[in-house]
């Protein structure tokens, strides 16, 4: 049986630094899902795809075939790591998660990747949905500000143009529609470990 650390959290807290590290550490597989979602809004963005339209959704969906070798993120064959972090990615990838389809198409390879391998996942719904029976389940989070700044050092040290403020507002509203979309929101679940 594979070991199953599942660590959610809001947007900014540090759970992919940590997932990263602990994976290091421990010799498993670390799982970034929030990547996954990434890599599905660039596509959506790139095609152009109408997400106010479930046929198209549901062809996009299929049309994607989604890799994750060595924390490299390969959408189609193509190697997108270097594309997914931008603000347009963040937003389109908070938008398109709260849709069922999208949800089923990556539920089922996460599953399969923690039912493999001793996996570090982390996301937003990975100790309430995704891998509710996991061994050890964290819930990370900070303030918004402080995450807001994380998120701006992060940017600014990338050489990417943006004000603290911009962050901040773009940070709040993500965790607002992560929160309350009605399938597999983000929340803490009941048996895991809240760390601030
Ligand atoms: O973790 P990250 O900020 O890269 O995730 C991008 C977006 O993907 C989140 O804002 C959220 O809307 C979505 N997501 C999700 N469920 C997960 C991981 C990410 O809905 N398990």
């Amino acid at each position: 049986m594979s070991i199953n650390v599942a660590i959610d959290g809001p947007a900014g807290a540090g759970k992919s630094t940590i997932a990263k590290k602990l994976a290091k550490e421990l010799d498993y597989i670390y799982v970034d899902t929030g990547a996954m979602y990434r890599a599905m809004a660039l596509y959506m963005i790139e095609q152009k795809t109408d997400i106010q339209h479930m046929d198209a959704v549901r062809s996009a969906c299929d049309a994607i075939t989604y890799s994750d070798g060595e924390q490299q993120v390969i959408l189609n064959g193509r190697n997108v790591n270097d594309f997914i972090r931008t603000e347009a990615v963040s937003e389109m990838s908070s938008k398109i998660s709260a849709i069922p389809e999208v949800r089923a198409k990556l539920l089922s390879l996460q599953r399969s990747l923690a039912a493999a391998s001793n996996v570090i996942m982390d996301g937003r719904d990975i100790g309430t949905h995704v891998l509710p029976n996991a061994d050890v389940k964290i819930f990370l989070t900070a303030d918004a500000h402080v995450r807001a700044l994380r998120r701006y050092e992060e940017f600014t040290a990338k050489g990417i143009d943006c004000t603290l403020e911009n962050v901040e507002r773009e940070v709040i509203e993500r965790d607002e529609r992560d929160m309350n979309r009605a399938i597999a929101p983000l929340k803490q679940a009941e048996d895991a470990v809240r760390v601030d």
